[in-house]
């Protein structure tokens, strides 16, 4: 093992950065370390402040990484993602984001590594001008994440919450498995909740043309009030947290976590729930959300992996909602 690693960074060295070793490219691939500083590096702050025109972006969920095998393997994983990064790379959106649950196995688990590796060489695919935004879900900072679960996903993913604008439109990223279970990392909680905070403000006196959240856990499945259950963040969290994103009039928050699609509102806002990149839990097959953004709107639908159209048109003259 010693050998092969360091076999690996020779490799490394003699391909200039091209490389294809799992330990080394994990620890150099800048795609995966483009979170930071709880924004994205991609989008210049400053510039995409201002509207430009109608967009539109994908998002994912649960490529889950070894699910299908329990483990064993992921070969169906790796077949979907490729799939997913075929349309990518065809359908060229201004970003994809993957809404957590990135592998199966958490980072104590003797797969993580290599169910990570793998996630990074088949994302590595979609093309370099086209921002790939990763988000954290409970596999991959645990049911109870802690400093250290948190530390190693940012070792391989970048920052678990953070902040970016694309063309007029504020996108924020939460670290949801904190909110469902906090325990272990209250620090974190609050660390978040007050950032959170200064974001929707600092959106709102920026006049964002919308303000869009991403995590992993939906707040709710169907009913802002639902009883607690797994698949959604506890009343006592959830319901400050819905006051606070309706009072600063927050179009929608996207989240995967269920393994199928659900959709509910609170006020105006919408809850949108997407089903898996990889093994489906109910009857939507897997497959991603494609989002289209207006100036006054937005508009999304799923689409099964063999359904996807061949090209997305976006009418600039009419807008939705
Ligand atoms: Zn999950």
């Amino acid at each position: 093992m010693q050998y092969f690693l360091r076999l690996s960074v020779l490799v490394c060295i003699a391909t200039s950065g091209f490389c294809t070793a799992e330990e080394p490219a994990d620890k150099t691939n800048a795609r995966f370390q483009q979170a930071a500083d709880r924004t994205f590096k991609a989008f210049d702050r400053e510039e995409e402040q201002t509207w430009q025109r109608p967009f539109f972006f994908m998002q994912m969920a649960d490529t889950q990484y070894g699910f299908f095998s329990g483990n064993k393997g992921f070969d169906q994983e790796v077949d979907l993602v490729r799939r997913a990064v075929e349309h990518i790379n065809r359908l060229r959106p201004r970003f994809v984001i993957v809404c957590g649950d990135l592998t199966n196995a958490t980072p104590e688990h003797p797969r993580y590594r290599e169910q990570v590796a793998q996630y990074h060489r088949d994302f590595s695919e979609v093309d370099a001008e086209i921002p790939l935004v990763c988000v954290c879900g409970n596999h991959d900072v645990g049911n109870r994440p802690t400093a250290q679960s948190i530390a190693h996903y940012k070792e391989n993913f970048g920052d678990d919450y953070f902040s970016f604008w694309v063309g007029g439109v504020c996108n924020i990223v939460l670290n949801s498995s904190v909110l469902k279970d906090p325990k272990d990392a209250p620090e974190v909680l609050a660390a978040q909740q007050t950032w959170l905070q200064q974001q929707l403000q600092e959106a709102n006196a920026a006049k964002a043309k919308h303000i869009l959240m991403f995590q992993h856990h939906p707040l709710f499945l169907a009913e802002e009030d639902e009883p607690d259950q797994y698949f959604n963040i506890p009343l006592q969290r959830r319901t400050p947290l819905l006051a606070q994103l309706k009072q600063a009039d927050v179009r929608a928050v996207f989240a995967g976590h269920y393994h199928r699609n659900a959709y509910g509102t609170a006020g105006s806002m919408e809850m949108i729930t997407t089903g898996p990149v990889g093994r489906p839990l109910g009857k939507d097959l897997s497959g991603f959300r494609i989002v289209t953004v207006h100036e006054t709107g937005i508009e999304h639908r799923y689409w099964g992996m063999d359904d996807v159209p061949e090209k997305i048109e976006i009418e600039t003259t009419s807008d939705a909602r």
